[in-house]
């Protein structure tokens, strides 16, 4: 198969992925690890941070069968890596300014920051980083106060 399509398809299927680990694992039998993520900082480092940890281990793995000699799992780790590079900088830079990075304002990472406000209100949908789908009324709500702000008092 062609290498870019490798690529990409593992990028597209990574948010996949990421809703059901956000939705059933994290919002399910380890919600211990995330629930102080939905709750207002106590410290820079949380227990959430536990889990980009572990999910590297995928990454650490795909590249560990490419180099037995799957080679295909290199372009695969690689979509996958970047994925989780992605969902970094979305999640952690610019909707949680959790690294003092300056970063221009674009209408698709509004509409996510916005979006993951909603998830961090709510507990619920949307559960997705990259693609969080909605239904359009839900979007409407005012919050009290920024959910999203992760700045230790
Ligand atoms: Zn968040
Ligand atoms: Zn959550």
């Amino acid at each position: 198969m062609n290498p870019v399509w490798l690529v990409l398809g593992s990028f597209l299927l990574m948010e996949g992925v990421s809703y059901a680990g956000h939705r059933w694992v994290m919002h399910g039998f380890a919600m211990s690890w995330h629930r102080g993520h939905h709750l207002p900082p106590v410290s820079r480092f949380e227990r959430n941070d536990l889990f980009p940890i572990g999910f590297s281990g995928v990454g650490v793995l795909l590249f560990a069968l490419a180099s037995g000699g799957w080679t295909a799992m290199w372009w695969v780790g690689l979509g996958v890596t970047a994925y989780g590079a992605a969902y970094l900088f979305v999640h952690e830079v610019y909707i949680h300014h959790r690294l003092p990075l300056r970063v221009r304002k674009l209408a698709y990472l509004e509409w996510l920051r916005d979006s993951h406000r909603i998830h961090h209100q709510t507990s619920a949908e949307p559960y997705g980083m990259l693609l969080p789908l909605l239904r359009s009324r839900r979007r409407d709500r005012t919050p009290t106060r920024d959910p999203l702000e992760r700045s230790v008092p």
